[in-house]
């Protein structure tokens, strides 16, 4: 993910703007797209970046290019720091906003003010913009993407991203839930997809079916190394993450651990000793 330029500030259709988060990193690429949505005065920011000084000079750049002068309210895809750490700065900013986002008291305790829940199903409503919450766990259990009505487009969150994968965080992610998610994300037939990091998704299925694909032979690689013998996950990592650089084997590490624990609860291998996922010796059933 790292060295992929993209601009602070980029307009993407006539009712989708982008604002950089200004976090560029390991695991968020060129840093968080925050999106302002409608075609109003007032818009949708959808996610807030992480925090960082130097943001808000870029989303008001945003608003310029984009051509409205204020903020409608705050929606939140999901509560990690990266797309959640920047509503205290956005309120600072701009006064009182509404913050909504699907309730998680793990990562909400973090918001500075209590979000207004929204769950499966319901809409956002901006001057013309709809957002349709679709619940999509598995990255993260509070994890909403949105489609967007009047481009039958999706706003992917963490669960499609311009660039690399998707990472199943070993405590609070869940591989099998992920996977429905790109099923559910799959049957809305999108256009294109906003992601959360990385540039635009020109052919959303395509994207989703390569994401599918790109799970479906990880898991076979795993089951076959562990064909060779039970193995720790780092045995396995070592043997299936040929060509990923060590420093991301630690990253690795936790998709292993979320595709054993799916296969764990499919019944297709298990643990030989009573250890947690990352330290347990794993064998074919
Ligand atoms: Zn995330």
């Amino acid at each position: 993910m790292i060295g992929l330029a993209m601009p602070d500030v980029d307009v993407w259709s006539e009712r989708v703007a982008v604002a950089l988060g200004q976090n560029p990193g390991l695991f968020t690429g060129p840093g968080t797209n925050t999106y302002l949505v409608g075609t109003g005065r007032r818009r949708i920011l959808l996610d807030t970046g992480q925090g960082v000084p130097g943001y808000l000079a870029v989303l008001e750049q945003a608003m310029a290019r984009a051509g409205c002068d204020g903020l409608q309210e705050i929606v939140l895809t999901h509560g990690h720091v990266d797309h959640l750490g920047g509503v205290a700065q956005v309120l600072d900013r701009f006064g009182p906003l509404r913050v909504s986002k699907l309730p998680w008291p793990a990562f909400d305790a973090a918001c500075p003010v209590a979000p207004v829940a929204l769950g499966d199903g319901d809409a956002v409503h901006t001057e013309g913009a709809t957002l349709r919450a679709v619940h999509t766990p598995g990255h993260a259990p509070d994890h909403l993407c949105f489609v967007l009505e009047e481009e039958a487009a999706i706003f992917s969150g963490d669960n499609v991203l311009g660039v690399g994968t998707t990472v199943i965080p070993a405590e609070s992610g869940d591989l099998l839930d992920y996977l429905r998610s790109l099923e559910r994300l799959l049957e809305e037939a999108p256009g294109r997809i906003y992601p959360a990091h990385g540039p635009l998704i020109a052919d959303g299925p395509g994207r989703l079916r390569a994401y599918l694909a790109h799970r479906h032979d990880r898991e076979r690689q795993i089951l076959a190394a562990l064909d060779r013998g039970p193995a720790p996950i780092a045995e396995v990592v070592k043997q299936v993450y040929t060509d990923v650089p060590e420093v991301l084997h630690r990253a690795a590490a936790q998709s292993v651990a979320a595709h054993l624990c799916k296969l764990e609860r499919e019944g297709r291998v298990r643990r030989l000793d009573e250890r947690p996922p990352l330290e347990a010796t794993w064998s074919p059933r």
